[in-house]
């Protein structure tokens, strides 16, 4: 029996692409897109080719092009053909392969599956609104199909520069969509469209599909958005083929739109959309692909949270699911902290380094001491966080040079009143007696002059103490902070928070 989703071929003969055009931003909708192309090549054991759509020039700058190929590793989306890594079929940039585009189109043109057409702009809307009003469906109408030389003759007369179209066969096209099953487009649905602009510059119509057909693409997983350009590129599949190039049109399976507020498909706008912002949240990749992966996928009906291999291993292209699917950033903040959760301390101090450079927390060069105290003091927030970013006010406190430090002055108002700077003198006092600097004898010393000797509620005792020395109202536990920002910086600070707001 063949297989529904491999036919005929071998599973390590799979080849599938990611195909960004590199204009900015990359956004959830894409990363999803690169994650089941990838998923879906590792599963079989095939090839992942990224390719770079940057024929538009004046959007895709060199800087977009570094931008989505950081972003991939950020994520870690790794590809098997393609920049920086080389392979078969290079180059991997459309804009590096204009010549290629040329040569194609004049053999589509030789062999008549494409056409020239002279048609203005204006002409071109006068017979749309025309076929409107006549309730016709109202695409390209065939005009120059079948011009005789003289007509050619007077429009170059004319001065007239014409455009390239592909022939569209006047027929039903099918394709059985991995996703969403058998689909049917009615000729009239599918026009003869543009390949090749009048100053020659290909299209994405026509280089999409000729680059998938050279570099012998077998599917095509991709969003929903563009659905309706598959029956035209199936038909330049076929024209390919007849003029030598390719086997005819891959598979294709079209990925689910993705949902944001109030029911809208999610857009560049839309806060949580973007990449850069997980990154800067200090997201976990591993994390922020998971959610991802639930955007149409899930590895089990009881089951949110999994590893990037264990999504290899059970994905399946047709256990996607066709409905639209809802993004929630709260939900992905929650499997990113379940990822979080799951690393062990020393991977969590590792990843703690770069947020807290980037933060200005720690220099260039990470010495042992400061390594040593991040690793101490990691523990204390790993349950407490969502994403790596908000280890930095929690953890500044620790890193940030003396001369520094800071109380956040809207936190002294509200604790250090004159009762929370008697609370921090008598600390001063019972702590500057602690001689064993650990977190049970800073506890024990508290407690005995706070809570017992001066009666005080653990809430009104302990908070003042907080402020002053971690600079916030939030910080990790106070005794362990305590001890690990060592016996002379909290006294100093103690010290200073008096002095500070006697002033
Ligand atoms: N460059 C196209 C895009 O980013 C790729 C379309 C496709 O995957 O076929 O929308």
């Amino acid at each position: 029996m063949t297989d529904p989703v491999l036919g005929e071929l071998a599973p390590e003969q799979v080849r599938v692409r990611f195909a960004p055009s590199p204009t900015g931003s990359m956004h959830v909708g894409g990363i999803r897109t690169a994650l089941f192309n990838w998923a879906f090549a590792r599963h079989y054991g095939g090839t992942l080719v990224l390719r770079l759509e940057d024929t538009d020039t004046a959007r895709s700058t060199e800087e977009a092009y570094h931008y989505a190929i950081d972003s991939l590793r950020w994520l870690g989306l790794d590809w098997d053909e393609g920049p920086e890594v080389g392979g078969p079929f290079g180059p991997y940039r459309q804009s590096e392969r204009l010549d290629l585009y040329a040569d194609i189109a004049a053999r589509l043109l030789e062999s008549g599956a494409a056409y020239h057409c002279f048609c203005s702009q204006e002409e071109l809307d006068e017979r749309r609104e025309a076929a409107r009003a006549a309730g016709r469906t109202p695409g390209y109408d065939g005009h120059c199909r079948a011009l005789t030389d003289e007509q050619v003759a007077t429009f170059r007369a004319e001065d007239r520069e014409p455009v390239m179209r592909l022939r569209i066969p006047d027929r039903t096209i099918t394709f059985d969509d991995l996703v969403r099953g058998e689909i049917s487009f009615q000729p009239e649905h599918v026009p003869d469209f543009v390949l090749v602009r009048a100053n020659g510059h290909p299209l994405y119509t026509l280089v999409n599909p000729v680059d998938d057909a050279l570099m012998e693409i077998t599917h095509v997983l991709r969003g929903e958005d563009l659905l309706s350009s598959t029956p035209r590129q199936i038909a330049l599949y076929e024209a390919l083929r007849s003029i030598g190039i390719g086997n005819g049109a891959p598979r294709f399976g079209h990925l689910p739109f993705v949902m944001g507020e109030g029911n809208r498909k999610l857009s560049k706008r839309d806060p949580g959309s973007g990449l850069d912002e997980y990154v800067e949240r200090g997201f976990l990749p591993e994390g922020l692909l998971n959610y991802l992966a639930l955007l149409g996928w899930s590895i089990a009906d009881d089951r949110d949270v999994f590893t990037m291999d264990e999504m290899v291993e059970a994905f399946d292209i047709r256990r996607v699911n066709p409905n639209s699917a809802r993004f929630d950033p709260k939900k992905c903040e929650a499997i990113n902290a379940s990822h979080l959760r799951q690393l062990p301390v020393d991977e969590l101090t590792e990843r703690l380094i770069p947020v807290l450079q980037r933060a200005g927390l720690l220099g260039e060069t990470v010495t042992a001491e400061q390594r040593a105290l991040l690793a101490d003091a990691a523990p204390l927030v790993h349950e407490r966080i969502t994403s790596l970013g908000e280890a930095v006010p929690m953890l500044g406190f620790l890193f940030v040079p003396e001369d520094a430090f800071s109380i956040d002055p809207d936190d002294a108002a509200k604790v250090l009143s004159s009762d929370g700077l008697t609370v921090v003198k008598a600390s001063h006092d019972a702590l500057g007696a602690v001689t064993d600097w650990s977190t049970p004898a800073i506890e024990q010393a508290l407690r005995e002059a706070l809570v017992e000797g001066m009666g005080l509620k653990p809430r009104h005792a302990f908070g003042p103490v907080r402020v002053a020395i971690s600079g916030r109202r939030v910080s990790p536990p106070l005794f362990e902070s305590l001890e690990l920002l060592g016996r002379e910086r909290s006294l100093a600070r103690l010290q200073h928070a008096q002095d500070a707001q006697t002033r």
